[in-house]
């Protein structure tokens, strides 16, 4: 099981990472983990960049937001993480980000539907929108998990996306699919428009993906 120093490290990878790919500017977006072993949660700081950040700034609270170990403050959505968290018990990690594909369809309060089977697989379906609430609040934390329900990522009206996983990678590779899928759907409508798959076939894929990672972390 990953350690708090091997967490830390891990999130200012990823936030690196979410640069790098134009996912995330400057200081907006924000990461966090779950650390199962000692019950807390490590989080990015609020107002940061991830390049100018060394692990300690990476900050421990409990599952109330109450800070643990860490000088700065919390990202100003660690309410919404906590919820999730919450509500999730398979959920060990979680990314929000404001990645221009995905927000456009938040933006348009347009779900983005099931229609590639890599985002499927990953993600177990749609990625639809939360009603809007103003950042940071507890409403807009309900409505996100509420949005999400069982799945892997939901769009934040008006704002952009959350992506959740069983690991920092999955989530990061939730926020990268999610961002392609959106990208193609915005395509696919100035083409006539985007073939969904069907419900079976999207159930088929993700079972598939869940037993094949289920296998993968087991070996
Ligand atoms: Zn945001």
């Amino acid at each position: 099981m990953d350690t708090a120093v091997e967490v830390r490290a891990g999130i200012l990878k990823i936030g690196c990472a979410l640069l790098e790919k134009g996912l995330v500017a400057g200081t907006w977006g924000n990461i966090s983990a779950r650390l199962p072993a000692i019950d807390r949660i490590a989080v990015t700081p609020s107002g940061r960049n991830y390049r100018d950040l060394e692990d300690s700034d990476i900050v421990l609270t409990d599952l109330e937001g109450n800070v643990i170990a860490g000088q700065l403050k919390p990202s100003s959505e660690l309410k919404m993480h906590l919820e999730i968290y919450k509500a999730r018990s398979d959920v060990m990690a979680i990314i929000h980000t404001h990645s221009i594909f995905a927000s456009s369809c938040a933006v348009a309060n347009t779900s983005i539907p099931p229609i590639i089977e890599d985002l499927v697989q990953l993600i177990g379906g749609s990625v639809d929108v939360a009603k809007y609430a103003l950042p940071g609040t507890n409403e807009l934390a309900k409505n996100v998990v509420a949005a999400l329900g069982d799945k892997g990522a939901a769009l934040l009206c008006n704002h952009g996306v959350v992506c959740c996983g069983g690991n920092l990678c999955e989530a990061f590779l939730g926020c990268e699919l999610v961002e392609r899928a959106a990208q193609m759907y915005i395509y696919a409508s100035q083409l006539g428009g985007a073939r969904e798959l069907s419900r079976e076939d999207v159930k088929v894929m993700h079972d598939f993906y869940l037993e094949h990672y289920r296998h993968r972390q087991k070996g």
